[in-house]
């Protein structure tokens, strides 16, 4: 079968041929994967800045954001048959015994750091024919998603973030009210306050995140730096959220218009938008960071403000990183319903499908009109 493989030492990244993996454990499942999403973290594998092979390879498939069809099953594998589309998650637990997350089954709480993440870190990814892998890391998902499906792994990483915010939440009686198994009971009821959340970053997970935070029933303004008639502005507005440019509208008038922020949710990874906002950030306010800052700028800071508010404001910050995978569960769920809502917005973040052999044009080029890239492993 071909395999795409980052080769960091040599800096090389090929097609490579390889021999179909079988199935070899019970709980074990062959897919044939059907398409791989590529995002930031690709880009910067496929530069030789990040990413490290398997122990004893010298190379790494690439690869996380999966789109899968099972081909085999192993003799006990439960809940799932031939012909199914699945999703697998990314992280595998540390063997660190001492590591209560994963042996608690949360690797993404991993304490030791030596987890491995296919795709990203000591484990092969996706971009392959075939794969195999335990059935505990397979989420199954209904065949009407099959055209918007490579988008649940990045909604997951908001999924997380939504599941620690009503959880931490859960200090406001009148806030909102944690309930994971539907998304009706959620958000601001009749009688219940608005909550206003700020998205910043218009990328695939600042969209995702602003999608799922306006189904829980928050009012949503995506902030960015793309202009108001960008694609991604139109999208995001289209599907009920106030979209303001970074370029045109500076961090003080936007809290003008905004009023009381509970919460921001930063998705692109800048340091300066963050933290002018985090000043800004309201009574009881939560500031979750998803994003990593690749440029090391320095920013000014006030600290005593900051410390200030978070006491005198009861405001919390939230780093959060991967997923757990009942959060996959609920990413599930809760594209199903974006389906329905916004169909036009949600099959709108896709933006190409190519065939695994125009990977370069996909991984190496840049294109400002891109918003989620797809590499197409089997043909339809
Ligand atoms: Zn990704
Ligand atoms: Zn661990």
């Amino acid at each position: 079968m071909n395999a795409l493989a980052v080769f960091p030492h040599d800096k090389r990244i090929e097609l490579i041929e390889q021999p179909d993996p079988t199935v070899e454990k019970g709980n074990h499942v062959k897919l044939q994967m059907l398409e791989v999403g590529v995002c930031g973290t690709d880009r910067e594998i496929a530069r030789f800045e990040y990413g490290t092979p398997p122990e004893g390879s010298d190379f790494l498939i690439l690869g996380h954001e999966s789109l899968a069809r099972v081909v085999e099953l192993g003799k006990l594998v439960k809940n799932l048959a031939e012909d199914d589309l699945v999703i697998v998650s990314v992280r595998r637990p540390c063997l660190n015994s001492s590591c209560l997350a994963c042996r608690a089954g949360r690797q993404d709480f991993c304490y030791t750091g030596e987890y491995s993440e296919r795709g990203i870190r000591k484990a092969h990814g996706f971009l392959a024919e075939y794969i195999t892998e335990d059935r505990r890391y397979i989420t199954r998902i209904p065949k009407q998603l099959r055209n918007v499906a490579i988008l649940i792994e990045p909604l997951t990483i908001a999924e997380k973030a939504l599941a620690q915010i009503y959880t931490i939440q859960e200090r406001l009686p009148w806030g909102i009210r944690h309930d994971r198994s539907g998304h009706s009971q959620l958000g601001a009821q009749p009688g219940q306050k608005t909550h206003h959340a700020v998205v910043v970053g218009a990328g695939p997970i600042g969209l995702l995140g602003a999608m799922l935070l306006l189904l829980h029933h928050f009012q949503v303004t995506v902030y960015s730096r793309e202009p108001q008639t960008d694609r991604r502005a139109q999208l995001i507005s289209s599907a009920g959220a106030r979209y303001v440019c970074s370029s045109n509208v500076s961090v003080d008038q936007l809290i003008k218009q905004t009023g009381n922020i509970d919460l921001v949710y930063e998705a692109t990874g800048a340091a300066k938008i963050a933290f002018d906002l985090l000043k800004y950030l309201g009574t009881n306010g939560i500031f979750v960071f998803t994003g990593v800052p690749g440029t090391k700028a320095e920013v000014e800071l006030d600290t005593s403000l900051l410390m200030k508010n978070l006491v005198l404001k009861n405001q919390l910050l939230l780093g959060t990183v991967n997923a757990d995978i009942d959060d996959f569960q609920n990413a599930v769920r809760d594209l199903s319903h974006f389906v329905v809502r916004w169909p036009n917005a949600v099959e709108g973040l896709i933006t190409s499908r190519s065939p695994l052999t125009s990977y370069q044009d996909v991984l190496l080029t840049s294109n400002p009109n891109r918003i989620k890239s797809v590499l197409t492993v089997a043909p339809q």
